[in-house]
Formats: C-alpha cells, sequence, structure tokens
C-alpha cells in the first residue's frame, strides 16, 4: 500500500483493521496508514476512534451493514475512498431502511382495527393509490398505482386506511405479482367481504434497465375473488380504471 513516498506493506488483518479505522473517522486509508506510521502500532490503537462522528458507527449492527455498502462501492467505482462517498454507505443503508419500513408492520390487524360497521352492500372502489416497493431480486425499486374494488358484507374501511395497507405491503421486499395477491388477501382477512378485485400497473426499473425498455414500459398484475369474480362488477372495476386514464408515475 502506498501512502507518500513510503510503500506500507499490511497483512490482510491489519489492512482491514486500518480501512474500518478509516471509515469510523471518516478519513482516507492513506490519512490512517501516515498516523499509523507516525505514531506507532502501541500508541495508534489506543486512538484508535479518534474524531468518531456517526453516532450509528459505534453500533456493530450498523457498522456491518455499512462496511457492506463500502464492499459493494469497490465493485462500482474506482475511487471508493474518495471523500465525496463518506457517507454514500449510511445514505444507502436509511434510504433502505425507509422503503422497507413496512415488515414491521401487520397490515391486516392495522386494517381491521379500523374498519366500521355497515349494512353497505355495494361495489366500493379506489383508483390511483401510489406506491413505491422494492424487487427482492434486484433491490430496485419497482412504483406504480394500485386500484383496489371490494363489495362489503358487514365492514368497510376509510381511504386513508386502505392506502396504509396498500403501503404496508410494498414497503419490504416484494415482487409484482405478491403484492397484488397479498393486498387482495389483506382486504379479505381484514373486512370479510363478499368480493374483492385488486389491480397494480407498475413500473419494473430492473426489467426496463435490463431489457433497455423505455421507462414508461409498464407491467399489470390483478387479482379478484368472490363476487368480484362475477363479469358485471369485474367489468364496472375495469372500465373505471379505464376511465381513470393512463397516468403515468
Ligand atoms: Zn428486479
Amino acid at each position: 500500500m502506498r501512502s507518500g513516498k513510503f510503500v506500507l506493506r499490511l497483512s490482510s488483518e491489519m489492512h482491514d483493521k486500518l480501512k474500518k479505522i478509516a471509515f469510523n473517522n471518516e478519513e482516507s486509508l492513506n490519512q490512517v496508514c501516515v498516523r499509523f506510521l507516525e505514531e506507532g502500532v502501541q500508541g495508534f490503537s489506543k486512538k484508535g476512534s479518534r474524531g468518531h462522528r456517526h453516532p450509528h458507527c459505534s453500533n456493530p449492527e450498523t457498522l456491518q451493514p455499512e462496511l457492506a455498502v463500502q464492499t459493494l462501492l469497490s465493485v462500482v467505482d474506482s475511487l471508493p475512498q474518495r471523500v465525496e462517498l463518506k457517507r454514500t454507505p449510511r445514505r444507502v443503508l436509511d434510504l433502505y431502511t425507509q422503503l422497507t419500513k413496512g415488515r414491521h408492520i401487520d397490515p391486516i390487524q392495522a386494517l381491521a382495527q379500523k374498519r366500521l360497521s355497515s349494512p353497505h352492500q355495494q361495489l366500493i372502489t379506489l383508483h390511483g393509490i401510489r406506491f413505491v416497493s422494492l424487487c427482492e431480486h434486484h433491490l430496485m425499486p419497482f412504483y406504480g398505482d394500485v386500484f383496489l374494488a371490494y363489495i362489503p358484507d358487514q365492514y368497510i374501511a376509510g381511504l386513508s386506511h386502505l392506502t396504509k395497507m396498500v403501503e404496508s405491503y410494498a414497503e419490504r421486499l416484494q415482487l409484482q405479482e405478491r403484492l397484488t395477491d397479498e393486498i387482495c388477501q389483506g382486504l379479505r382477512q381484514a373486512l370479510n367481504p363478499l368480493g374483492v378485485g385488486v389491480v397494480v400497473r407498475a413500473t419494473q426499473l430492473c426489467l426496463n434497465i435490463q431489457q433497455g425498455q423505455s421507462l414508461q414500459t409498464q407491467f399489470m398484475t390483478s387479482q379478484f375473488w368472490g363476487e368480484m369474480q362475477n363479469t358485471t362488477s369485474q367489468n364496472t372495476f375495469m372500465h373505471q380504471i379505464q376511465a381513470f386514464g393512463q397516468r403515468v408515475f
């Protein structure tokens, strides 16, 4: 390893240790090597955590994921230690935490607790619930609109609670097909309706990038259960979706 005019030969264990200290202190690996040469092993190890500025990093549970992102950076960038990337691991982890926060929620229980008694037994539809989810195959977002229809039996639910249920299922590692099925199952179990219909229209970034497709290419998935399998109810719902328009997210 080169540090200024010196060539420092390190064991892989020591290299990893210095790299970890550099990351914790937001220093370059070269800076840490220079300190190592100046202060010697004894003095250096006593100051191993000098200048630590990220409270998250003191926790081994968050440090390890950050090191994993750093490893990824070393694959996708030729200068992964450059200053512009110092906060990238933390930013990436914060964003992925946000995109998967729904995994801590039980959407069925949350919706069931908010349902309201109602004698209404006619078709109820909800169009264009926007969502962002994370493809579990590539960890890239897919996003779009969810369209819901249900025929209640004894219970109905407010707009905000239905929207939260969709968000909870979306904000986790997902596949569009499973997201569609889970929303349908969630509505069935939480509201005990006579019928449920779910249509999801989404843009899959990973597929569009891999296949060089236009980002406007969208995928549609659907699931119908109970009385929503009835042609008349289903046609009414699908016509409403068409009338909603070809809005692009
Ligand atoms: Zn994917």
